[in-house]
């Protein structure tokens, strides 16, 4: 039946449970028992609103704290016409993205009329008929090798998710089959209201407008025009992306219905990490370790590139640790920055150490002086 799945579009059960979607039925059932408790009449007399939310505990309990209820009410809000509010298994509001939301009714008249799961047959055609609809904003991660990441690269993602159907090519009508005209409007698209002096003209409800109706649906797509299916999304990543950017690809979101545009695609970067490489805004930048003779006496050392190559920079004598150097143009688009670290040995030979005692004895300024201690 429709109805059911008319309110799990509405309904966010995980929410009502205060559980995230990805949640086990055990932290679910959890959940459900904790505010069953604290709501339930007995221990609330009276309290109208609390009964109110236990009723609605209750049937959120029952869908999703039921694995198979659970599935299907998880396939029916990813597929839902709500866009970003459902799209990519998100949840309402987030990623910032505030969908499209038009006329749910209309809406789940387009997705449910002619019972999609069962079979229902024999409502009218005319049920199927959405007023034109935004498709769906889709998510989509995307993992990054770090040098990637810094240099940018096209590459493309594979997403299994609703698509213009290859059948009908979206038009829903079975191949061959032309949409028949709208009797109700007569094609129009509109009917007139005649209110006293005025009148004016409203969008057809029988055919959302469209002055026509699909007669005999595309089997592969019942008339939807959508199905879902594996597709490959070329994307060009641009150079210097991070962990948690998302990169909008216009247009190749879920499919629009009765010739709505298609919605975006938001993909999410995630980066991986590099052993040696890190990143500081634009710049690369790179920890190397120096001997306590090279940041005395100073030195050319070798240090690597992304590239694989090498470079060689200057130490200057007398560099403290932590002294950071710029390598202009050796950080993918932009500068390395070298960070120096003195590395104090841990264990002398009876050599190293004697020399180091020299050192000491020929040493007459105390580094801490200013302390005045
Ligand atoms: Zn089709
Ligand atoms: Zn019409």
């Amino acid at each position: 039946m429709a109805e059911p799945q008319r309110e799990w579009l509405e309904k966010d059960y995980y929410a009502v449970l205060g559980v995230s979607d990805t949640a086990s039925v055990k932290d679910i059932t959890k959940a459900y028992r904790k505010l069953a408790r604290e709501l339930h009449p007995d221990a609330n007399p009276g309290d109208a609103a609390a009964e109110e939310r236990f009723k609605e505990v209750s049937s959120a309990y029952d869908i999703i704290g039921d694995d198979d209820k659970r599935k299907s009410y998880d396939e029916v809000r990813r597929m839902g016409p709500m866009g970003g509010m459902f799209g990519g298994g998100g949840r309402p509001g987030a990623g910032g993205y505030s969908g499209d939301t038009g006329d749910i009714g209309d809406l789940l008249g387009g997705l449910f009329g002619r019972g999609g799961r069962g079979g229902r047959s024999g409502r009218g055609a005319q049920q199927q008929q959405t007023r034109a609809q935004r498709g769906s904003d889709l998510e989509a991660e995307l993992a990054l090798d770090f040098d990637d990441a810094v240099k940018g690269l096209e590459t493309s993602i594979q997403l299994t998710s609703e698509a213009a159907c290859s059948t009908c090519s979206g038009l829903g009508s079975a191949p061959g089959k032309a949409p028949a005209k709208c009797q109700h409007c007569n094609g129009r698209g509109l009917l007139d209201d005649n209110q006293g002096m005025f009148s004016m003209s409203r969008p057809c409800g029988a055919c959302g407008g469209r002055g026509s109706v699909i007669t005999d649906p595309c089997r592969t797509c019942r008339g939807q025009g959508t199905e879902v299916r594996p597709r490959e999304v070329k994307v060009r990543i641009p150079a210097g992306v991070k962990t948690g950017q998302k990169i909008r690809l216009k247009g190749r979101g879920g499919p629009g219905r009765s010739g709505g545009p298609p919605g975006d695609l938001f993909v999410h970067v995630k980066v991986k990490d590099h052993p040696l490489f890190g990143r500081s805004g634009k710049d690369l930048t790179l920890e190397v370790p120096i001997s306590f003779d090279e940041a005395v006496l100073g030195a050319d050392v070798i240090v690597p590139t992304l590239d694989g190559d090498t470079v060689k920079m200057r130490i200057p004598a007398g560099t403290a640790t932590g002294k950071k150097f710029r390598l202009r143009g050796k950080g993918g688009e932009s500068d390395m920055v070298v960070s120096v670290e003195v590395a104090v040995p841990g264990e002398l030979t009876d050599d190293q150490r004697a020399a180091v005692e020299a050192f000491a004895a020929a040493s007459t300024q105390s580094p801490r002086s200013h302390l005045g201690v």
